[in-house]
């Protein structure tokens, strides 16, 4: 499937324009709904039934050589939030990134996936205190991991713990505000130690900890409308290590200069953007890493850039196979019912999010016959909703498709992150299988949920005795 010259659309469609591919020799910038095998596709739904998520461990690689290329001296960290299947993190883990995980959960799931410790970053963002305990345990055994703090009492609570190892430390950049919204939203006073008192905060931290690093995640996605919002975060972390690298550099001659710190890299963190939408073009990833190098410029000596991105690493690996149940004209919207709903990509519900939709066709007309290919179909504006008994429920509105029948199947494309991720078994919905295609090998990454699945824990149950301890 890695290569889309052997792609045949079955639907017409023209698959990924030539801007997609940055040069010849390159893998294509963005797979697009209309790039995967149609054929294949179809094949997998009937074998392992839907809804079903395609994840391709080769789409992965290529996301991470690339990223790679363009920062070349940068550690590159997989967010591993984006998608954590084991399948997923073995090959990003072969691919030469590091992982960057958010619970405890994560770490584990890391770990298993075959991550040491000297690849394993923790950012604890108000961590329960059984996250702190099991990753202090990890860390006696992983001495190089290292936990990214933002805020005090995280430091409090690592050290009460007996750890005394590699921190680094969270700042909220703090940037754009009134000016993107979006970058607002990512500079939440939730994340991070405010700008302003990061270099206090990270000299005092250094007293007690091992200070490696320092790190700003400015939320929103990187798109080429944002990118002077980036480089200005970019910009102020690069302050912010000159400051705590070479505290004398500004203040020469000044006798009680602090203790500068050994540093060893500044985490721009992640957000690359992915283009959702048919005729968006996809980020142009070298450009993006040049602003970043030259707003980030100069890097004290010993001092590597680092980089966290999640969804660019999976989201356009994977697509959501779902299909087509119900299909009811209504006086103001034709509603086509499929397999798949919130509880399989929440995107769309919980964000707005566009998601690509192509129609695979398969199904029979209302006589019982063989439907058109739909390259044959009049495209209709159609609202496709999941079965889950919620409004919200719906993966796309008034959206021109190819017009769905009973039984066609659906592909929902840059479906790899926070899709299978964010699933859930609301309304008592088993989870999907998933497929994971490598070297164009199908095997299963996950089965699929069953009814008895949905009650595990509630017969597992015994008297409630849970953790011991009150740590605050
Ligand atoms: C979610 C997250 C990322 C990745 O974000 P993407 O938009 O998926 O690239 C990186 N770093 C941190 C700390 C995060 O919480």
């Amino acid at each position: 499937m890695s290569d889309r010259d052997e792609t045949e659309s079955t639907d017409g469609s023209a698959g990924s324009d030539p801007t997609d591919r940055s040069d010849a020799d390159s893998t294509p910038l963005v797979r697009r709904v209309t790039d995967w095998d149609a054929d294949r596709l179809a094949d997998l739904a009937a074998e392992h039934e839907t809804p079903l998520y395609v994840q391709d461990l080769d789409r992965v690689r290529e996301n991470c050589e690339r990223l790679r290329d363009a920062f070349p001296d940068a550690d590159v960290r997989y967010a591993v939030k984006a998608h954590t299947g084991q399948a997923v993190l073995r090959s990003v883990r072969e691919a030469g990134l590091d992982a960057e995980c958010a619970s405890a959960g994560e770490v584990d799931r890391a770990l298993a996936a075959g991550f040491g410790g000297e690849r394993l970053h923790y950012t604890a963002v108000n961590p329960p205190a059984r996250d702190l305990d099991y990753v202090v345990d990890v860390a006696e055994a992983e001495p190089d991991l290292t936990v990214t703090v933002g805020a005090a009492d995280t430091l409090d609570r690592l050290a009460e713990r007996g750890y005394d190892g590699r921190v680094c430390v969270r700042v909220n950049p703090g940037v754009g505000a009134g000016h993107h919204a979006k970058v607002r939203t990512g500079g939440a006073a939730k994340f991070g130690i405010p700008y302003d008192r990061a270099a206090d905060a990270a000299r005092e931290a250094a007293e007690r900890f091992d200070v490696v690093g320092i790190h700003a995640h400015a939320g929103s996605g990187i798109d080429p409308e944002q990118l002077d919002s980036h480089r200005e975060m970019v910009s102020r972390m690069g302050t912010l290590a000159r400051e705590l690298a070479e505290p004398d550099s500004d203040a020469a001659g000044n006798g009680d200069a602090p203790v500068p710190l050994d540093l060893e890299y500044v985490d721009a963190g992640g957000g690359f953007g992915v283009p959702y939408e048919e005729n968006e073009p996809p980020l142009d990833l070298p450009a993006v890493a040049a602003a970043t190098r030259e707003a980030v410029a100069p890097l004290p000596a010993g001092v590597d850039l680092a980089i966290e991105p999640g969804r660019y690493v999976v989201a356009d690996a994977g697509v959501l196979l779902t299909r087509v149940n119900t299909v009811k004209p209504t006086p103001d919207e034709r509603v086509v019912g499929v397999d798949a709903g919130m509880t399989d990509l929440l995107r769309p519900a919980m964000y707005d999010a566009y998601h690509p939709i192509r129609n695979l066709g398969g199904g029979r007309g209302g006589d019982g016959s063989d439907a058109p290919p739909p390259v044959d179909r009049e495209a209709t504006p159609v609202t496709v909703a999941g079965p889950i008994c919620e409004t919200g429920d719906t993966l796309c509105k008034d959206r021109a498709l190819a017009d769905p029948v009973r039984g066609d199947l659906l592909a929902v494309g840059i479906a790899g992150a926070y899709g299978y991720e964010m699933a859930s078994q609301y309304n008592s919905r088993p989870r999907p299988a998933e497929v994971a295609l490598d070297d164009g090998t199908a095997t299963i990454a996950r089965r699929r949920e069953a009814l008895p699945d949905l009650t595990t824990a509630e017969r597992e149950a015994e008297t409630p005795t849970g953790p011991t301890g009150g740590e605050r």
